[in-house]
C-alpha cells in the first residue's frame, strides 16, 4: 500500500489536510483528494508537489477563489454561506437528475427573504432549473431544502442541522469569504441528508 499524505501550504507553513490519501482527482481547477475510507475533500487549492518516494503531496493555497465562487460572487453580488451552500446542494440534484434543460422542478423551502434564499442563486447557476425558466419554485418555510421533482422521481435535499449551527455560529461578515471556503471543502455527505424516492 502506498498512500499519502496531503500538506497544504499557506505562508510557508505545512499542514496536514488529510493523511492516508488512496486518490487524487482533478476536476477543472480543483483538486479532489479521497483518503482510504472514502471520505473526500475537494479544494480550489493548488498541486505543487507529488513525492512518490516520500508519499508526499503538498498543496498551495489558492490566490483566487474556485472558478465556480467567483462566478456565484459575481451572479449574486456577494459571496455568502447560503449560495454556496446552494451551488453545491443544486451539484447534488443534477449529478442524480441530470442537467437537461425542462426535464424537472425543483422547489425550494427557503421563503423569498435573504439570507436564506441566497440558497436559491446556488441552485440556479448549478441546475438547469432557474426562476426564470419555470424550474424553480419559492416556498414559504424558511428552511434550507429544496426537493426536486421528474416524472416517477423525487430527490429531497436538506442542508444537516450541524452546518446551519456552523453557519449561525461561524459566519463572519468582516471575513465573508472564509465560512464559504470551508463549506466547499466539505463533503456532500458532511452537509446534506438525501431522501430519494421512486414515484409509482
Ligand atoms: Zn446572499
Amino acid at each position: 500500500m502506498c498512500l499519502s499524505t496531503a500538506y497544504l501550504e499557506r505562508k510557508g507553513r505545512r499542514e496536514v489536510i488529510m493523511e492516508e490519501v488512496a486518490k487524487v482527482g482533478l476536476r477543472g481547477d480543483e483538486v479532489v483528494l479521497e483518503d482510504l475510507f472514502g471520505k473526500s475533500i475537494r479544494t480550489g487549492a493548488r498541486l505543487s508537489e507529488v513525492d512518490l518516494m516520500e508519499h508526499v503531496l503538498v498543496l498551495e493555497e489558492p490566490h483566487e477563489l474556485p472558478e465556480a465562487l467567483r462566478k456565484a460572487k459575481e451572479f449574486h453580488g456577494h459571496l455568502g454561506p447560503m449560495v454556496t451552500l446552494g451551488l453545491r446542494m443544486g451539484r447534488v440534484i443534477s449529478e442524480k437528475m441530470g442537467s437537461e434543460p425542462f426535464s424537472y422542478r425543483i422547489t425550494a423551502f427557503t421563503g423569498p427573504k435573504p439570507p436564506l434564499s441566497c440558497l436559491v442563486d446556488g441552485l440556479q447557476l448549478s441546475t438547469p432549473c432557474t426562476v426564470g425558466n419555470g424550474g424553480i419554485r419559492i416556498e414559504d418555510g424558511g428552511e434550507l431544502r429544496a426537493v426536486a421533482e421528474m416524472e416517477g422521481r423525487r430527490l429531497e435535499v436538506s442542508v444537516k442541522e450541524e452546518i446551519r449551527d456552523k453557519v449561525a455560529k461561524e459566519y463572519d461578515p468582516e471575513h465573508e469569504e472564509v465560512l464559504p471556503l470551508k463549506l466547499w471543502a466539505m463533503s456532500d455527505e458532511e452537509l446534506f441528508d438525501l431522501e430519494e424516492s421512486v414515484l409509482v
